[in-house]
């Protein structure tokens, strides 16, 4: 065998082994950045090593700082694991090498894109046929959606976006005080400034009357931001009124779904986005609820014009499909990896019989996970668990920290600690498909020993 057939079955035993290991190990990275970099090395070395060298002192040097946040039970932000065909099928991508934007140059990634595109067009149940790209992650799907959102509503008031931003009509964003940082952070990108907040209720959802009231009279160029799964209680904006209240001012409307948006694959849970396929524009992540790897968020958007507006360009050395829209005309990025291909992958495997039983899987988990908390000494849930994430709070925040310190510092869960609502939380994100009844059991036995310990030292 070459060093580089050896080298690769060394990364694949490696994966392996790190993959058997997740149920074993302590959640928290135990080594700490600094300790990687000294083993990693200060100085580059004048003359390189062999390859098979070079990847054990990687492992080596890299492993004590690993999260296992494939574990499922790992609840920390909103980040999902990864499906093994998943996984496999990224290795696939790295081998295959290729550059994932141009049809006529890369056409067999290209259509694995397209098809899984095509097939969760269907799955979320969308009318019509958005274009779809595929990005980092929600963050620039959000941006890519807005910009696309940018350029149809100045144009509308007669602005060409070709002439810059400077002189140009102003345009008001209107967000759910709860949105995402993410949303605020693409309209930074765009230059587009703070959005102006609109007030929500106790679960985070925007309130559609204070839209509505906010909107009355105005008829300049006007982008709304609604969501689909707020981070701290998993609850869905009113899209039917919400959206109602923009269109009738002409405004377009984009829906953060980074992890909601899922809601809409399953029967038992497409009541949270009902009206949503109204809106103009959608993000999502593959990352998280899909369960595939990073990284890989998804723009949809209703009127592709605008998204090519925004994203494509035209050079005389690229290859353009004559008849078709490129790959890369749909998202910021011009060389990029063919991050479409592992989610063909999960959804072939998974089917959407698989797909629904992933999320409704997630949402019984996080019930049950909530229902367990609640019996717990102590402990509220502060959220409606409609979906997958759960909020809970102690007596008071220096207690919650306390608990919260103890599981990680135990390390056999891993939430996230936040503050919602001025009160420190404890929140669980319910987003790997390893999380299952046995999880959840040995999750709540894991935060009832912190909270007991709690209160013996009080
Ligand atoms: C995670 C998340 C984002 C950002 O997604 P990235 O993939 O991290 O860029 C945006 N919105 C919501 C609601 C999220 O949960």
């Amino acid at each position: 065998m070459d060093a580089d057939d050896a080298v690769l079955d060394s990364a694949a035993a490696h994966a392996r082994r790190w993959l058997s290991g997740l149920d074993e190990r302590r959640i928290p990275a135990a080594g700490t950045a600094e300790d990687a970099a000294a083993r990693l090395g200060t100085e580059l070395p004048e003359r390189g090593s062999p390859a098979a060298q070079v990847l054990e002192r990687l492992v080596a040097a890299v492993e004590p700082g690993l999260m296992a946040s494939a574990s499922g039970r790992f609840y920390g932000w909103v980040m999902g694991s990864t499906l093994p065909a998943a996984i496999a099928a990224d290795w696939l991508v790295s081998a295959w090498d290729q550059n994932a934007g141009m049809r006529d140059a890369t056409p067999g990634v290209v259509a694995a894109e397209e098809v899984a595109a095509s097939w969760l067009v269907r799955l979320l149940r969308f009318p019509d046929e958005p274009a779809v790209g595929f990005t980092t992650g929600a963050t620039t799907a959000n941006f890519a959606c807005l910009a696309a959102a940018r350029g149809r509503v100045l144009a509308r008031a007669g602005w060409d976006l070709n002439e810059g931003l400077f002189g140009a009509p102003r345009i008001r964003v209107l967000v759910g005080a709860e949105r995402h940082s993410s949303v605020d952070l693409a309209l930074r990108y765009l230059g587009l400034g703070v959005a102006e907040a609109v007030g929500v209720d106790a679960q985070g959802r925007l309130d559609a009357a204070q839209l509505r009231e906010a909107l009355v009279g105005w008829h300049g160029p006007t982008i709304v931001c609604l969501q689909a799964g707020n981070i701290h209680s998993g609850a869905f904006d009113p899209f039917e009124e919400a959206i109602d209240a923009a269109h009738r001012v002409g405004a377009w409307v984009h829906v953060d779904g980074a992890f909601g948006l899922w809601a809409a694959a399953t029967p038992t849970l497409r009541h949270l986005v009902a009206g949503l396929d109204e809106a103009d524009s959608w993000a999502t992540d593959a990352h998280k609820t899909l369960n595939t790897p990073y990284d890989c968020g998804i723009a949809l958007v209703e009127d592709g014009d605008a998204l090519r507006a925004a994203m494509g360009v035209h050079a005389s050395y690229l290859l353009t499909s004559a008849s078709s829209v490129d790959p890369f005309e749909q998202v910021p990025e011009m060389s990029r990896r063919a991050r479409g291909v592992p989610v063909w992958v999960a959804l072939a495997t998974l089917g959407a019989e698989g797909v629904r039983g992933l999320v409704e899987g997630l949402v019984e988990s996080a019930q049950a996970l909530a229902e367990g908390l609640r019996r717990i000494p102590g402990v509220r849930v502060l959220n409606d668990v409609v979906y997958t994430q759960v909020s809970v709070a102690f007596e008071s925040d220096e207690r919650t920290r306390e608990v919260y310190r103890r599981l990680v510092t135990e390390g056999t869960v891993m939430p996230s600690a936040s503050v919602w609502h001025d009160e420190a939380v404890i929140r669980f994100s319910v987003s790997s498909w390893r999380t299952g009844s046995a999880e959840v059991a040995e999750t709540l036995a894991a935060v009832e020993r912190a909270a007991l310990v709690g209160v013996a030292v009080r």
